[in-house]
C-alpha cells in the first residue's frame, strides 16, 4: 500500500546527513565529553563544534545555548527556571491559551506548587494573539510572558516581535516556544526582543530526545536538573553528544531551504485546501490562512469526528493527526481550536495535515481523491446514528 506521511508536526524522519553525523559518536567516539582522555576529548570536540554551529544558525553565542532532551524540557526549564529566579519581583506569569502542554502544564505547576498566578490569554478566531492584549494583561508583579512562535495544530504564526517588544518595554521576561517555527520560518535571536527560546530536534529532521534552550546573555534562571557542572552549570547530566550532533547537522541542512520549502509547501497546502473545499461540502479551514508556517493545514469536516477520520485515513495509508500528538487517545476536543472559539462540533471534527520535505504534489493529489468517499461514508453513519437517537 502506498503510505503518505502528513504528520510532520508530530515528528519528522531523520535526515540522512544527521544520521551520518551521529554514527561516529555512537560507534567510535563514544566517550563521555567530561572525560579527559582521547575518547572524552573527541566527544567534547564534537559537542563544542555543534554548539558553535547551532549558535551561528540562531544568531547567538555558543555560551548562550543549553542543550536539552527536547522541546518539553526546554519549555519547562524556561518557564519554571525563570519564574523561580524572579519570584522575588512578583508571582504573575502570562501565557497564551494555545500553548503546547509543555508550557501550559509548566505554568499550571507553578500555580499549584509555587503560588504563582497565571493569566491565560485567549486568541482571536484566526488563532492570533493580539499584542495589545498582552500589554493590557501585564501587571506590576508580572515576571514572565510566554507566547509560541508558531502553533503546532494550525501553524498560525504569532506576532512575537511585537509581543517581545512590549515585554522589553515593560521590563518583563519573554519566552517563545519556537519548536514549530524553527526550520520552517526564519528564527533568529539577533536583534530580536526575546529572552528565552525553545527548539526541538525531531521536528526538523533531527533525532528524538535532543533540543535546546537559548538563554539571553547574563540572564540567570534556576536549573531544573541538578548534578554535575554540564552545560555551563545550567543543566546537569552527561551530554547526548550523538543526538546533539544529529540535531545540529539537521538544522544546518534545513535552515538554508526555508525560503524554497516555504514556497513549495505553501503551494501544496493551498492546493490541498482548494481540492478539499471544492469536493467536500461544509469544510472549514482553521487558523490564519496566510500568517502561518507553510506546511500546516488544519481543516474541520462537520458531520465527522477526528478520531474516525484519522482511523479511516490510516486504513488508506495516510498518516495525519487531529492536533497535538500528546492529546491523542483523549476524546476531548482540541483545546487550541476551542480557544479559537470553535464550537465542539467543529473542534471535534478537525484534521491536521502537516507536510514535509518528502511530500510531493502526487501525495497531495492522492489525498484529495481519498478524502471525499471517506467523508461521505462517515457522514452517512453519523446521519444514521442521529436518526436512531431521535
Ligand atoms: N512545543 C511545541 C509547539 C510542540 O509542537 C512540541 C511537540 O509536539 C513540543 C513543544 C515538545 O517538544 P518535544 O517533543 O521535543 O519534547
Amino acid at each position: 500500500m502506498r503510505r503518505i506521511y502528513l504528520d510532520h508536526n508530530a515528528t519528522t524522519p531523520l535526515h540522512p546527513e544527521a544520521l551520518k553525523a551521529m554514527l561516529p559518536l555512537l560507534e567510535r567516539n563514544f566517550g563521555n565529553a567530561s572525560s579527559i582522555h582521547y575518547f572524552g576529548r573527541e566527544a567534547r570536540a564534537a559537542l563544542d563544534d555543534a554548539r558553535e554551529r547551532f549558535a551561528n544558525l540562531l544568531g547567538a553565542k555558543p555560551g548562550e545555548i543549553v542543550f536539552t532532551s527536547g522541546g518539553t524540557e526546554a519549555d519547562n526549564h524556561a518557564i519554571i527556571g525563570a519564574a523561580r529566579a524572579f519570584a522575588g519581583r512578583g508571582r504573575h506569569i502570562i501565557v497564551s491559551s494555545i500553548e503546547h502542554h509543555a508550557v501550559l502544564h509548566a505554568a499550571g505547576y507553578l500555580q499549584k506548587r509555587d503560588g504563582f498566578e497565571v493569566t491565560l490569554l485567549p486568541v482571536g478566531h484566526d488563532g492570533v494573539l493580539p499584542p495589545d492584549d498582552v500589554c493590557r494583561a501585564i501587571r506590576p508583579d508580572t515576571v514572565l510572558v510566554s507566547v509560541m512562535w508558531a502553533n503546532n495544530e494550525t501553524g498560525t504564526l504569532q506576532p512575537v516581535r511585537d509581543i517581545g517588544g512590549i515585554c522589553r518595554e515593560r521590563g518583563v521576561l519573554f519566552h517563545t516556544d519556537a519548536v514549530q517555527a524553527f526550520g520552517k520560518a526564519p528564527v533568529s535571536v539577533r536583534d530580536f526582543p526575546v529572552d528565552l527560546l525553545s527548539v526541538s530536534a525531531h521536528k526538523i529532521y533531527g533525532p528524538k530526545g535532543a533540543g535546546a534552550l537559548w538563554i539571553r546573555p547574563r540572564l540567570k534562571i534556576d536549573s531544573l536538573v541538578h548534578g554535575g557542572a554540564h552545560e555551563n552549570e545550567r543543566r546537569a547530566g552527561t551530554e547526548n553528544a550523538a543526538g546533539i550532533a544529529g540535531f545540529v547537522r539537521a538544522a544546518e541542512a534545513v535552515v538554508p531551504t526555508i525560503a524554497t520549502e516555504d514556497a513549495r509547501l505553501r503551494a501544496l497546502t493551498e492546493r490541498l485546501w482548494q481540492g478539499l473545499d471544492g469536493r467536500i461540502e461544509g469544510v472549514v479551514r482553521n487558523g490564519h490562512a496566510t500568517q502561518r508556517v507553510a506546511n500546516t493545514l488544519n481543516v474541520s469536516f462537520p458531520g465527522c469526528t477526528s478520531d474516525t477520520l484519522l482511523m479511516s485515513l490510516d486504513l488508506e495509508g495516510v498518516a495525519v493527526s487531529s492536533g497535538s500528538a500528546c492529546a491523542v487517545g483523549s476524546l476531548k476536543p482540541s483545546p487550541v481550536l476551542v480557544a479559537m472559539g470553535l464550537g465542539s462540533e467543529l473542534a471535534n471534527a478537525a484534521v491536521r495535515f502537516s507536510l514535509g520535505a518528502s511530500t510531493t504534489a502526487e501525495d497531495v493529489g492522492a489525498v484529495i481523491e481519498i478524502m471525499p468517499p471517506i467523508i461521505n461514508r462517515l457522514r452517512s453513519f453519523q446521519g444514521a446514528g442521529q436518526l436512531v437517537r431521535q
